[in-house]
């Protein structure tokens, strides 16, 4: 299975990209090139953080007259910022904590604090900037993290205001108390509103009846098979019968035991969804026919050791540089059917079973009924 581009794992990350932001500004971001929108959530609205304030920075500092020195540090301090943009987009932040991000609200104090102790007119305008930092980290970073941050924005905040005089005291006591309170809600919000969408991403991705995944999830996880991956399309054999012969309700539980029985049964890379009805696929990860029918004959046993209520037939088809996993799927499906026209019970790979059209190999059924 090909790595996941955002975190470079096989797992799909969750909420994909900016999973907290309005609508119109996800459309807007999806047109933005991949490489601005890695590093995850924390990151990409780090970016925003100093975009931001920069262009609001931009837009009105003129109406304060900048003198030239003013304008050299001003300079100093962008080129700083946009050098932390730039390596932003290179940088290995999948490997480090996602506090790593507070390098982005740091910059944007420490660059007020710079313009506060080195320009003439610039100084004071700028502090509500300090507020948004904190509404960053409140929404972006780990609860309690305002807290650790305290120490060295409080000094910077200081720098960058006008003149310490007994206002400026009280006043920092309030905004760091204000900081405070903005950053924590946020915080307490934000880890909530993330709980309940993982929870609807979960449900959403999961079979109520057997717990695996479900359809759509399988069709994401499709997506990211790789050349020698393998999918295995399975069919509990006569399965009407169950349900004819002892219930629903009896029909349910062997699904059920058969799901965990896959789950259990599969490696951690492997995946195992129902796609629908008594049918399950499972993608194999770079495994070749061969290894695939012998994970399938294993699973065969294993089942048959537990007692399952009836047999499976499965077929299975690897896919190469030039199938798609949608192609793999219809001939492992094909090779299902051979199978089942074969006598249940068996496993048939889509070489054997011509699922592939023209792409005939050796035949390579694997019949275990007799060991019934
Ligand atoms: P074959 O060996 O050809 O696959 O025969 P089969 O009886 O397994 O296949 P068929 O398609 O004729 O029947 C599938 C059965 O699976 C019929 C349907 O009621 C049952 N089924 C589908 N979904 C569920 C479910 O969620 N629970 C239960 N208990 N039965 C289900
Ligand atoms: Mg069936
Ligand atoms: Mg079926």
């Amino acid at each position: 299975m090909r790595p996941d581009p955002e975190d470079g794992t096989t797992r799909r990350p969750r909420g994909g990209d900016l999973p907290w932001a309005p609508a119109w500004l996800r459309a807007g971001t999806r047109r933005v090139p991949a490489r601005w929108r890695a590093g995850g959530p924390a990151v990409v609205a780090g970016r925003a953080l100093l975009l931001v304030t920069g262009a609001l920075l931009a837009l009105t500092v003129w109406v304060l007259a900048p003198d030239a020195g003013d304008t050299l540090v001003l300079a100093g301090v962008s080129a700083a910022a946009l050098a932390l943009l730039a390596g932003s987009a290179v940088l290995p932040w999948h490997r480090w904590p996602v506090r790593a991000a507070l390098v982005f609200p740091l910059t944007v104090m420490g660059a007020l604090a710079v313009l506060g102790t080195s320009t003439e007119h610039l100084a004071g305008a700028y502090v509500p900037f300090f507020v948004l930092c904190f509404v960053y980290v409140g929404v972006f970073l780990p609860p309690r993290t305002a807290f650790g941050l305290l120490p060295v924005a409080v000094p910077l905040y200081l720098l960058a205001s006008d003149d310490l005089d007994l206002t400026v005291v009280v006043r920092t006591a309030v905004v760091v108390c204000t900081w405070l309170i903005v950053a924590e809600l946020l915080a307490q919000l934000a880890r909530r509103q993330r709980a309940a969408a993982d929870v609807l991403v979960r449900d959403a991705r999961t079979d109520p009846l057997t717990t695996i995944g479900n359809r759509r999830d399988l069709e994401d996880r499709m997506t990211r098979l790789a050349p020698g991956d393998t999918v295995v399309v399975c069919d509990l054999d006569h399965f009407k019968q169950v349900n004819d012969t002892h219930g629903h309700a009896f029909g349910d539980q062997v699904l059920r035991e058969f799901g965990a029985m896959l789950a259990a049964g599969l490696r951690r890379d492997d995946y195992a969804a129902r796609f629908g009805g008594e049918e399950f696929v499972l993608l194999l990860h770079a495994s070749g026919t061969g290894p695939a029918m012998d994970v399938v004959d294993r699973l065969r046993q294993t089942w048959r050791d537990g007692g399952g209520a009836t047999t499976f037939s499965a077929g299975c088809a690897t896919l190469d540089e030039v199938t798609t996993a949608e192609q793999a799927l219809v001939a492992a499906d094909a090779a299902l059917y051979a199978a089942k026209r074969a006598g249940r019970d068996r496993t048939r790979s889509a070489e054997a079973a011509d699922g592939w059209g023209p792409r005939v190999g050796a035949d390579t059924v694997r019949d275990l009924s007799h060991e019934f």
